[in-house]
């Protein structure tokens, strides 16, 4: 027999070992000091408009080699993040990481499993992430839990699940073409869109998320709500949800929590808790009072790569009955069968219980780096997070040309700088040009939000690099930024 093609079989493995190993040192050696020095380095720096126009170069068909590769990652990419490694980074809601996350993800794709099934190790080391994390929110042992992409993925499968679950028919089966009740839910106006997101995909339409108006404190009116569902009811609707926030995304406020709970009790509703970041101050002794409820939803959703500062990406969504979740996303064709004896094995298919089938080593990160730190040591960080949010409150409250935009709830500080004698409307310009400024400093990189039609200078802190002085720094060189525009503004 005469295979020709098969005469110089090739692979993807290197040629030269010790020269891939030795370039693996060098990656390991400078990212370790990318790490160490990362305070050295502006916040943010724009990306110039030629390391732009070198990511449309075609596909190469030659080979460049692995250490070319390199050489430009370390040019062209490594100068130009975001820039939430660093100390004062403060936008949206994003985490940091950690150095032995990084290297923990090195190790997960060595061994490369697909943790959507099948009996091997990996499936056994997300089992216990996930225990661990029903233990860290008090949430019951019993419950079921699959690690997703984040929080976003994290309130799909939670929802899926309601709906299916409370449908009252085979939705699966049948979809939403069997109904003409139309199902309803609920949550306040802080929600957070991929909630709206995921409504729309689940084909209920926005429309069918009912947002129910906040107090002052950006928290959902419980008497609105309630009237809500009653006149829901009574026009034919089928309510069959409520989302909690455990941590608004605009001011990380939390909803009372205990009383979502008891109405979904009372009137036979799902109960969701969007625990994004928020979830996790349960960690702290102290602070868990706060999310008290938070442990009687029937799905709840969190991130572990924003307020457990793991690597991208990572996020988990809880579900109280694990008959509801896996009935909502099991399926087994002849492919799949899952077998008694040898590799394909094992209860844990985890691709029974999301949308994913082929998934990654998700769980090595959270393992390795709650067993390096221990969880006390996240606790304590979380609330040195919510004490150095306190500490920026009270620096923003001292100081006369700053301005507190909503309370402080948690980890989230919105305000603004104010001049005398400028409206609203000239303030949101300034301020809006002060943070564009501050960014492009590198200085410090909060974000933004608007409240009750207010441009808010938004710092949501889940950094476990940031220290006192970063948030002197930041009232500092706001109030610098402003007195200059005012100024400006007012010789025009
Ligand atoms: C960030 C966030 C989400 C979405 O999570 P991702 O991990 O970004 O997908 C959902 N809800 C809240 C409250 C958030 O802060």
């Amino acid at each position: 027999m005469d295979y020709p093609e098969l005469d110089h079989e090739e692979g993807l493995d290197p040629q030269d070992w010790a020269a891939m190993r030795e370039l693996g040192h060098h990656m390991v050696d400078d990212m370790m000091s990318y790490l160490e020095t990362v305070r050295e380095r502006p916040v943010w720096q724009p990306i110039p408009a030629e390391v732009k126009a070198h990511f449309q170069q075609p596909v190469p068909t030659e080979a460049q080699g692995a250490a070319q590769a390199y050489a430009e990652f370390t040019a062209q990419i490594l100068p130009y993040p975001l820039g939430n490694i660093h100390p004062r980074f403060w936008g949206w809601v994003i985490g940091t990481g950690t150095p032995l996350g990084v290297l923990a993800e090195m190790l997960a794709a060595t061994m490369n499993p697909n943790v959507g099934g099948g009996e091997h190790i990996a499936n056994y080391v997300e089992a216990q992430v996930l225990d661990w994390c029903k233990q860290m929110l008090g949430y019951p042992a019993e419950a079921s839990g699959i690690l997703v992409s984040g929080g976003s993925m994290a309130n799909l499968v939670g929802l899926t699940v309601a709906r299916n679950t409370m449908a009252g028919f085979d939705l699966r089966e049948q979809g939403l073409q069997a109904t003409t009740r139309k199902l309803v839910l609920y949550g306040s106006v802080e929600m957070h869109s991929s909630v709206q997101k995921a409504v729309e995909l689940l084909g209920l339409g926005n429309a069918a998320l009912r947002k129910i108006p906040v107090n002052a404190d950006f928290e959902i009116e419980i008497a609105a709500l309630e009237t809500a569902i009653a006149a829901d009811k009574a026009a034919g609707y089928q309510p069959f949800c409520i989302v909690g926030n455990a941590g608004t995304v605009n001011t990380g406020a939390i909803d009372d929590l205990s009383q979502l709970a008891d109405i979904c009790q009372r009137e036979g509703l799902w109960y969701h808790v969007d625990g994004a970041f928020g979830a996790l101050a349960a960690l702290s002794p102290a602070l868990r009072p706060r999310l008290a409820g938070m442990e009687r939803a029937d799905s709840l959703a969190f991130d572990l790569h924003k307020w457990m500062y793991m690597p991208y990406e990572v996020g988990c969504t809880l579900v109280r009955n694990a008959e509801d979740h896996r009935r909502a996303f099991s399926l087994t064709p002849a492919y799949l069968t899952h077998g008694e004896r040898g590799m394909a094995a094992g209860s844990l298919w985890f691709s029974d219980y999301g949308i994913q089938l082929s998934r990654g080593f998700r769980a090595l990160k959270v393992w390795m780096s709650i067993k390096e730190h221990g969880l006390d040591k996240y606790a304590r960080i979380i609330e040195q997070n919510v004490a150095q949010c306190r500490y920026l409150t009270a620096l923003v409250e001292a100081t006369p040309e700053l301005e507190l935009l909503a309370p402080t709830a948690l980890n989230i500080v919105c305000f603004r700088y104010v001049a005398a004698g400028m409206s609203d409307e000239q303030l949101n310009a300034l301020n809006h040009e002060l943070l564009i400024q501050l960014q492009e400093a590198g200085i410090a990189a909060p974000s933004s939000t608007t409240l009750n039609g207010r441009f808010a200078i938004r710092v949501a802190n889940t950094n476990q690099r940031s220290r006192r002085e970063d948030f002197d720094l930041l009232v500092r060189e706001v109030v610098r930024f402003g007195k200059t525009l005012a100024a400006t503004s007012r010789d025009e």
